[in-house]
This record gives structure tokens, C-alpha cells and sequence, in this order.
């Protein structure tokens, strides 16, 4: 029986890949990469979907990956550039492919599947890209794309027999209608609906994490776990505050925290919780107990008490919560900027 490891997101077009591969025989190994940027799989809301109920239903085998440093390295360095945003789309493509080459030959698979579709991407679905995808991830001829497969160049594994041609789909562009109409063949009734992509192709993210790369080019998991939540300050080159907007980011930032960074909240008003990220001077510890001030229900008071808690102390900042100048000063966003009259 021929063997192939799949590229699976667990979105429609990497499920219908597989299924179209299987309806032929062909056993299937699935692979679903993570990395730091949304493809989190608890988050119902990131681009990689629940890689296993799909599996279970049709009976195919799912192992994950995360590729951390490695994709962090194509972040910042991407052979083939960013897309829009900090997106690199086309090395992550590869990165994957050699990383599904490695099980590939562990395995003794065959051949490699993928959920792409021609024309579905500007960037790396394109009938350029795929064979310069293929060939710099050391797998030309190797990779087999199932739901376009008609209209490319025939494989290895078509060319030898171990697939029918005839039996793969010739989909090309944005639509999802003919996905649509398949997975209605095939019996798969719930899939996720099309992901933009993970949050490298936020453009307000992207501005956050250049930002962090400026100052400090190798961050760490907690410095960018940091950068999909609150509202952002750079106080120094190496010292940033970051403030929750709600119970939700309070409660991730609390879950974040090292004993010892410098947390701040305002007792007994409706408050963020604020870090510092960084090292701060006792003035950054001053100016980020004012902006705390300022985002919380006191912030109209002529002085409010700021609760400062670090190596397990914890203690009183009276300050008058921060103006509009020193917001815009210090906002990590791009642009917008807050009208200077004071609170
Ligand atoms: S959006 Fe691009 S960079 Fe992000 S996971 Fe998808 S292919 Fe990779």
C-alpha cells in the first residue's frame, strides 16, 4: 500500500487532501506544525483547528510538531521575505516540507501531500512557487497537491503508478465551492471556517513584534505570548509596560508573570493588571505605576495608590495617573495617536 505524510491544519482543503489521497488507498500519516504565532491548537480562534476529530472519524493517523527556534529564525531572517506583514509564508511552506521529508524517511512514506490549492494564496499557492517550494525543501517531484493536482505538472507517485491522476481534483482559485461540494461527498460536515492565516499577517502584531526584534532580537516565549494581548509601551531600549484591556488579559498576563517582574494594580477601582517586561530604573517603575493609574476606574483621582507587587513584596505608588502626551510618547502602535488634552 502506498504511503504519504500529509501537511494538516486541520482546516477543509488539508482534510479533503487527505481524504481524496485515502479514497484511493493510500495510508496517511498527518502532521500539524505548530509555532508561536496562533497555531495553538487550544485557541478555537488561531489558525490551526482541532487537528484530531477529523482524524478519528476518517481514521487517519495525526502527529504534531512545533517548530519553535526554527520558524523564529525564518521569522526574522526569511529567505524569501516577509508577505504583507511578518508573514513568511513561503519559507514556513518549506520549513514544513523538510520537517514532513524527515518523517517521510522515517516512516518510508512514499510521497508528501499538502491541502494547497492553485491561486487560493498570492503568495505561496502559486504555479511558480509550488516547484520552488518543492525543490529548496529537497523534495522536487515528491509533492503531491490533491485538489489541484489536474492542473500541475504530474509527480513521482502519479508518474510510477502509486496514485491515479484520474482520480484527484483540478481546483484553482479562492472560491470554496467545489471544497464545499466534496466534503459534502465525502460525509465531512463540520470544518472550520477559512483562516487569514496565523497572526504574522496581523498588521497590528506584526508592528508589535518588529518593534520587540528592534530592541531585543531574540525574545522570548513570554515576551511574545505578551505581544497578542494588552496595550503596549516602550519606556526604554530593553524595558516595555504592557496593560490588560479586560478580565480576560489580566488573567493571562497574572498567568505570565515571573516572580520577578514588577506587576501594578489599583486596589478596590475597576483596574489593569500591569508588567513591566525588562529592567526597569525606579522612574520606569514610577512612570509604569502612572499609566496603570490612568487605564483604571481611578484615573480621575488627583493621586492614586498603585499597588507595586515584585519578589514577593509588594507596596504603595501614589501618583497621578498618566496624560495623553506621555501615552503617545511611549505607544507601541502604529500611528494613531491619543489628542493630547490630559485624561
Ligand atoms: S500564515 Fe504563512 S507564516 Fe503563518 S503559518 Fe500560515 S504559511 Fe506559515
Amino acid at each position: 500500500m502506498p504511503k504519504a505524510i500529509a501537511l494538516y491544519s486541520g482546516g477543509l482543503d488539508s482534510t479533503l487532501a487527505i481524504l481524496v489521497a485515502m479514497r484511493q488507498g493510500i495510508e496517511v500519516t498527518a502532521i500539524t506544525f505548530l509555532n508561536h504565532f496562533g497555531c495553538d491548537i487550544s485557541d478555537k480562534s488561531s489558525c490551526s483547528k482541532d487537528p484530531f476529530s477529523a482524524a478519528q472519524k476518517f481514521g487517519f493517523e495525526v502527529k504534531l510538531c512545533h517548530l519553535a527556534d526554527k520558524f523564529m529564525d525564518i521569522v526574522k531572517n526569511p529567505k524569501f521575505g516577509h508577505g504583507k506583514n511578518m508573514n513568511p509564508c513561503i519559507d514556513c511552506r518549506i520549513l514544513m516540507l523538510r520537517e514532513a521529508a524527515e518523517l517521510m524517511k522515517m516512516r518510508g512514506a512514499d510521497f508528501i501531500i499538502t491541502g494547497e490549492v492553485l491561486g487560493q494564496r498570492p503568495m505561496s499557492q502559486r504555479r511558480d512557487t509550488f516547484p520552488k517550494i518543492d525543490r529548496e525543501a529537497g523534495l522536487k517531484g515528491y509533492v503531491l497537491r490533491p485538489l489541484s493536482a489536474r492542473l500541475l505538472k504530474p509527480t513521482i507517485a502519479e508518474e510510477s503508478g502509486l496514485v491515479d491522476r484520474e482520480q484527484l481534483c483540478g481546483f484553482h482559485g479562492r472560491s470554496r465551492k467545489p471544497q464545499m461540494a466534496l466534503a459534502n461527498e465525502f460525509g465531512l460536515t463540520e470544518y472550520p471556517a477559512p483562516a487569514g492565516g496565523c497572526l504574522l499577517t496581523d498588521p497590528i502584531f506584526s508592528y508589535r513584534l518588529k518593534e520587540l526584534l528592534k530592541h531585543n532580537p531574540d525574545p522570548s516565549i513570554k515576551d511574545i505570548s505578551l505581544l497578542r494581548l494588552g496595550r503596549h509601551f516602550r519606556i526604554s531600549e530593553n524595558m516595555k509596560v504592557i496593560v490588560g484591556r479586560n478580565e480576560r488579559e489580566n488573567n493571562v498576563i497574572e498567568g505570565l508573570a515571573e516572580k520577578t517582574d514588577h506587576l501594578f494594580w489599583v486596589e478596590g477601582y475597576g483596574s489593569p493588571l500591569t508588567i513591566i517586561c525588562g529592567n526597569a530604573t525606579e522612574d520606569d517603575i514610577n512612570l509604569a505605576a502612572s499609566i496603570c493609574a490612568r487605564y483604571s476606574d481611578a484615573k480621575k483621582l488627583p493621586e492614586v495608590d498603585v499597588t507595586v507587587s515584585a519578589n514577593g513584596v509588594k507596596y504603595t505608588i501614589k501618583t497621578p495617573s498618566a496624560d495623553n502626551a506621555v501615552l503617545n510618547e511611549h505607544m507601541v502602535q502604529p500611528e494613531k495617536k491619543l489628542k493630547t488634552a490630559s485624561i
